[in-house]
């Protein structure tokens, strides 16, 4: 069974529609931080997809309008911003936002998995360096289903590829989130079986981001790097 691979990123911008940029007088020092998009995500999705010539999606919507990497129901779904809403505001955002992007990208996994292709699906994220107080250490995550042997492999061969590679990274997996919490991947392995589909999450610390420069690019350039070698392997 051939691989199809597929890049995404759910919290590539902070950009608000002009309709509903009323909704977030008073949020613009929310919309600037970690909780308003993820720094670094999306150029890291758009350089793996040019370097693997694999399709992308990309979403450039403030997570703080609706949170495409959470499942229809899920508290933290619409955010304070938007949460107060009435109904049909928040269905016009579901439906104009939400399932326009989650539809597309499983409608091209349902067509792929239909081809033939066991798909290995890419979701492009960062974190921030500290929560409430506590200090991630991990420069890179990898979160995947440990009950899915297909994602287990695939991250274990790429963090063994990294640690050979580029051994001053820290990469930890199933951290700072469990890959099994809500989110797309999650919501996708519902849809598809686990010999159709590889769902995975990579987080990278936004102090890499910040950091910018050379050391951000290196670290693009071995995360890259490491996972060709770990699909091919
Ligand atoms: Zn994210």
């Amino acid at each position: 069974m051939a691989d199809h691979l597929l890049i995404t990123c759910e919290h590539g911008g902070n950009r608000i529609p002009a309709r509903y940029r009323p909704l977030f007088a008073g949020f613009e020092a929310l919309l600037q931080s970690h909780r308003g998009f993820d720094p670094g995500a999306r150029i890291l999705a758009r350089e793996l997809s040019r370097a693997l010539a694999a399709p992308l999606f990309v979403s450039t919507t403030s997570r703080l309008l609706i949170d495409l990497n959470r499942s229809v129901g899920h508290p933290t779904l619409y955010s304070e911003a938007t949460r107060n809403e009435p109904a049909a505001v928040r269905r016009d955002i579901l439906k104009r936002y939400y399932l326009r992007y989650r539809n597309r990208v499983e409608a091209h996994i349902a067509a792929a998995v239909a081809d033939g292709s066991r798909v290995v699906h890419l979701s492009s994220h960062s974190f921030t360096p500290e929560l409430d107080g506590t200090l991630r250490k991990a420069d890179i995550g990898l979160l995947y289903d440990p009950a899915r042997p297909g994602e287990t492999e695939l991250c274990r061969r790429w963090q063994a590829r990294l640690k050979v590679a580029a051994p001053g990274w820290t990469v930890r997996r199933n951290y700072p989130y469990r890959g099994r919490s809500d989110g797309f991947t999650a919501y996708l392995r519902r849809r598809f079986s686990a010999d159709a589909y590889l769902g995975i999450e990579l987080e990278i610390n936004h102090r890499h981001v910040l950091a910018g420069g050379p050391h951000w690019r290196s670290l693009r350039r071995d995360v890259i790097a490491s996972l060709r070698h770990a699909l091919v392997s």
